[in-house]
């Protein structure tokens, strides 16, 4: 076999790139107006870095005549070979060599590497998205002449000598056919001018405008604003009222600058990513970079400056690397001590926040137990004593000694909606209250945070109010000798479809009724499913949901010291008191919120009947 072992170099097709640099390498068509505003950022920052007092200004220019659109910049201008050398040598250039500490080449200006953007040496060819052809004019202060430097998508580079009265570099991009619509559309190019160079500290003008583009100045950028001016430039330039705001200034372990505040919208759940604008020295990354704020505060908007942060070579977005992780860790801190001293400092306005975005600081505590932490103060459920912070409901559910050997504390509370009138009857005379969890997750909350004391070594317990819950009955109730009814009671209140339980108690009430939330919905089930309106993928679901655990029964108590209980319940069931002891049950679900059942509501009618014979007699 022939030997085939070589070394051969790395081949380039120079137009291929060019071609994929214009089409593919950016997502955005405003994507070459950002990399051209940066460069000729970088010019005006290597010239001020000579003149101190240097201002500096750029103008585009948009000329639907030659179907051209231009970037001129007062900066520092191009020498001839820095033309030929830079400007069309892919992934090398003065910004790139300066930023990496890089020697530069002899007669090359400067720079300080933290005041410039560039860095990789591809942005100008970002152009040929747009463009059929790049023209670059430019000089150097100390240079007699200028430099003309001329590009089509080819390999070719045309270059000559040129005139030009004022240093600086002038960049054309003679647009592609279905791009000179762009030169009669100031407004797209003027937004697309903000939308990355908004807060460049460098004055753009359009087409000769008498005023500059961009806002360059932003109260969440001066090193100490005060609380007023923050709070109304966040709300001027983000179009929403702040409901609070967190003015972001770290230098260590991570540089950061800028402001965050809590948006009035509510997110939907958590579906929505948390996301933040980035500016890294001032031009604008993105406006949506995910995974830089923690996942639970996707309730947050604003802008940060991360001086430190590396773009990604497109610069859309921000390389995931040591500085980002540095920053995310720093910024979750932030957050946390801002939120934790808003608790201790303005608690009614902490209360409020959680308030208003509930769903997703409760939904994101059941994972975070520094949130828990924070809600446990602050979050406010109904009671029967009113809404209480989860840490008033377990200071006041110290359990009674009487009852209880085990646990320290036992909390109560409530999921249906509908017994909550009731409830909250049933504890009135109790120093304990009951808790309302009408929100599916506030009842895991309560369990997490029941979970996060019993690590701590305090035992406490979580308890449905019902009389199916431990020493519910007793203690709640007042109950005692609870028992299930005997078969014949049982079966003649069947069709009531309810557990039927008999004890005595010292209320007045003949008859209580507890509703079992997992009952009801499983009986609303069934209703659809016999009308044939669930779809048959909702079936499995809710059988699946009901697999597990099997909806138990409503319950029902009968007082045996109700006179009319006691002596109903001293006959056989068939007699008219029974009748009116049914009657009862049949009111005391329905009162507690209860659907009454086909069958049930037969039986009610014939108790009626039955009764009005036995009051009346019979009609003729
Ligand atoms: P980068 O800006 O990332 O270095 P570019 O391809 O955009 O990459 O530019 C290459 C080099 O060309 C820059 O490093 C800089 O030396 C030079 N250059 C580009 N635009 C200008 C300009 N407006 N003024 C002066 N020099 C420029």
């Amino acid at each position: 076999m022939a030997d085939r072992q070589r070394h051969i170099p790395f081949k380039v097709d120079i137009a291929g790139i060019i071609d994929i640099m214009g089409s593919s390498l950016y997502s955005r068509i405003d994507t070459p107006i950002r990399e051209l505003l940066q460069n000729a950022h970088d010019a005006i920052a290597r010239r001020r870095r000579r003149e101190l007092s240097f201002q500096g200004r750029i103008d585009v220019r948009l000329d639907p005549e030659a179907g051209t659109m231009s970037f001129a910049d007062d900066g520092i201008g191009l020498s001839a070979v820095e033309a030929e050398d830079y400007l069309g040598t892919l992934g090398i250039g003065i910004t790139g060599l300066i930023k990496r500490g890089q020697p530069l080449p002899q007669g090359a200006v400067g720079g300080d590497r933290s005041d410039l953007i560039g860095q990789f040496g591809v942005g100008l060819f970002s152009a040929f998205m747009l463009a059929d052809r790049l023209t670059v004019e430019s000089r150097r202060e100390e240079d007699a002449e200028g430099i003309r430097w001329s590009a089509g998508a080819g390999t070719e580079i045309d270059l000559a000598s040129c005139v030009r009265e004022t240093p600086g570099t002038t960049v054309t991009l003679q647009l592609k056919p279905e791009y000179i619509g762009l030169t009669k559309d100031p407004e797209t190019i003027e937004k697309a001018i903000r939308e990355y160079a908004d807060f460049l500290p460098i004055p753009i003008y359009l087409n000769h405008g008498s005023s500059r583009v961009n806002v360059i100045n932003v109260a969440w950028f001066d090193p100490s604003p005060d609380a007023e001016s923050l709070e109304l430039a966040l709300a001027e330039y983000f179009d929403e009222s702040p409901l609070d705001v967190i003015p972001v200034r770290v230098e260590h372990p991570a540089s950061l600058a800028g402001a965050l505040y809590v948006t009035p919208q509510r997110v939907p759940g958590f579906s929505d990513l948390a996301t933040v604008m980035v500016t890294v020295r001032r031009m604008v990354i993105s406006r949506r970079i995910q995974g830089l704020l923690p996942d639970w505060a996707s309730f947050l908007r604003g802008c940060l400056e991360l001086h430190d942060c590396s773009p990604t070579a497109s610069r859309e977005d921000l390389v995931r690397n040591d500085q980002f992780n540095r920053v995310r860790n720093t910024l979750e801190i932030l957050l946390y001590e801002h939120f934790e001293q808003l608790a201790d400092e303005d608690p009614n306005r902490m209360e409020a926040l959680i308030n208003w975005h509930r769903y997703t600081f409760a939904g994101a505590a059941l994972e975070n137990r520094r949130l828990r932490e924070l809600l446990r103060r602050c979050y406010r459920l109904p009671t029967s004593q009113g809404q209480l912070t989860i840490d008033e409901v377990l200071s006041r559910s110290a359990a009674d000694p009487l009852f209880e050997e085990e646990a320290e504390q036992v909390v109560w509370y409530n999921t249906d909606r509908r017994q909550e009138r009731w409830v909250n009857q049933l504890f009135s005379g109790h120093s304990a209250p009951c808790v309302h969890t009408f929100r599916s997750f506030e009842e895991s909350l309560l369990a997490r945070i029941i979970a996060d004391d019993l690590e701590a070594g305090i035992t406490c317990d979580l308890r449905i109010a019902s009389p199916s819950a431990p020493n519910f009955a007793t203690a709640i109730l007042g109950v005692h000798d609870l028992e299930e009814a005997d078969t014949e009671w049982a079966e003649y209140l069947r069709s009531t479809e309810s557990q039927i339980l008999v004890g005595s108690f010292q209320a007045k009430q003949p008859v209580l009724a507890f509703l079992n939330e997992r009952y009801e919905l499983a009986r609303s089930f069934e209703d659809l499913r016999q009308r044939g309106d669930i779809p048959s993928g909702f079936q499995r679901l809710i059988d699946s949901h009901f697999r597990d655990a099997p909806a138990t029964q409503n319950e029902v108590i009968l007082n045996r010291n109700h006179p009319l209980v006691q002596r109903a319940l001293s006959q056989r069931p068939g007699t008219p008191l029974s009748s009116v002891l049914r009657l009862l049950v049949i009111n005391a679900l329905n009162s507690a919120g209860a659907s009454v059942s086909a069958p049930a509501r037969e039986t009610q009618q014939e108790d009626l009947d039955w009764i009005a014979e036995c009051l009346w007699g019979r009609d003729e």
